[in-house]
């Protein structure tokens, strides 16, 4: 076996850039961990020399991703922030392995930190990934959140804690040496605690330009927690790449997006806020009483309409957010791509490509495409995901996970 992989008798969903694209009958070439044909005809393969896999049917497209993920947030999950913090770390750790394994058999090949509970969670978890003592997806990895002294999480019980441009440019370069990829800031209150609105703006543009040249010069790139406009705007004039929540825009935000709409993306997390607003965490103690007071409703509305101003304007859009609640449980990922097919006017292949074509640049890799030279980063699934997003969602449809064209889960109930 020369490590090539023939994946015949299928249909493929390239995401070439396509909304309308439909799945289409194709052989996949895979060498090594790249692709390198793709083939509408079909392709004529020595056995001796290639593994070929009949898909009987099956479509495959490009490995999923999420471009907000907290891995250290356990199975079990209750918002106990704390009590995570405080759990023994060789315990705590294999929590995060069942979470990385459980990204990976969703099929999700990619996730980009949010940042994380334990400091190194998402280090240890990619690097156990690569030496192949656990599964998971690729990761970008984050490391603990960075507040504002004023803002939410300037207790510093949490997140570490920046004053001024200098101290935040520290706190950069250092977990930017200790391998951190994606730094997670807070420039913004969040409705579910009434002391630090949404609206609220912390940090600066000094500091924030600070942090974006002190993460560029590692390789490394800044992510913001923003759900307000001012936030959001800032985030966008100062080169943030990726702005999470972006919930309440306005037209200097959109503006500012616009100038730079060719390295920046939007993560908004939209599932989350629908399972808030819809009473889905009720049973764990987010009451209606406590959700009208935060807001959610408004930002909820606000960020349906936000996110079709942002598809208007061509401003791409990262799936993500969020997962790992018992309302918005892991496992559960792709239901982000359900509420943008149903709340946010995409076509189901729109809602694909926010975890696809999207993704892949955001995180600096070759994936989010089936086509050659890109990673083999591949889902297998029954069903046309392209009729309905939801396909993406069901456990007993996914056959089967490559990644960097190795099959990394094999789905029991379909291959005994
Ligand atoms: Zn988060």
């Amino acid at each position: 076996m020369t490590g090539r992989t023939l994946l015949t008798n299928g249909l493929v969903l390239s995401c070439d850039g396509d909304p309308g694209e439909k799945s289409a009958r194709a052989d996949v070439l895979i060498e090594g961990d790249r692709i390198v044909k793709v083939a509408q005809g079909g392709l004529d393969a020595d056995p001796a020399s290639t593994r070929v896999v009949d898909l009987h049917g099956a479509t495959v497209l490009p490995g999923l991703g999420d471009a907000h993920t907290h891995i250290s947030w356990p199975l079990d999950f209750v918002f106990d922030h704390a009590a995570i913090a405080a759990t023994p770390p060789e315990r705590h750790i294999l929590d995060v392995a069942g979470v990385t394994k459980t990204f990976l058999e969703s099929g999700y090949t990619l996730i980009i930190g949010a940042g994380v509970t334990q400091p190194f969670d998402d280090l240890l978890a990619r690097d156990a990934i690569e030496r192949g003592l656990i599964t998971g997806p690729r990761i970008v990895p984050s490391g603990s959140m960075v507040a504002a002294v004023d803002g939410l999480g300037g207790d510093g019980e949490m997140m570490e804690v920046a004053g001024d441009a200098k101290g935040l440019r520290e706190i950069v370069a250092r977990q930017c040496d200790s391998g951190v990829r994606s730094l997670k800031l807070f420039i913004s209150g969040d409705g579910v605690v009434p002391e630090f609105p949404s609206e609220d703006v912390y940090m600066n543009d000094e500091m924030l330009g600070a942090a974006v040249e002190e993460a560029d010069r590692h390789g490394a790139f800044i992510t913001v927690h923003a759900r307000g406009s001012a936030s959001v705007a800032m985030a966008a004039r100062t080169g943030v790449r990726i702005i999470h929540h972006a919930c309440f825009l306005d037209d200097e935000a959109l503006t500012a997006l616009e100038a730079r709409r060719d390295d920046v993306w939007v993560c908004p997390g939209l599932h989350y806020l629908y399972a808030m607003v819809s009473g889905h965490a009720r049973p764990w103690g987010i009451t209606d009483e406590k959700i009208e007071a935060s807001g959610y409703h408004r930002e909820f509305a606000s960020q349906v309409d936000g996110l079709r101003r942002l598809k208007a304007a061509g401003i791409r859009i990262l799936s993500g957010g969020d997962f790992g609640h018992q309302w918005t449980h892991h496992g559960t990922y792709a239901a982000e791509l359900q509420r943008y097919v149903e709340l946010a006017d995409m076509t189901p292949v729109e809602a694909i490509h926010t975890a696809t074509r999207n993704m892949g640049p955001a995180a600096g890799l070759d994936t989010g495409e089936v086509r050659e030279g890109m990673l083999a980063d591949l889902v297998v699934v029954e069903g046309d995901p392209t009729e309905d997003v939801t396909v993406l969602q069901r456990h007993d449809l996914r056959r089967a996970v490559l990644k960097g064209g190795r099959f990394a889960y094999v789905n029991p109930e379909v291959y005994p």
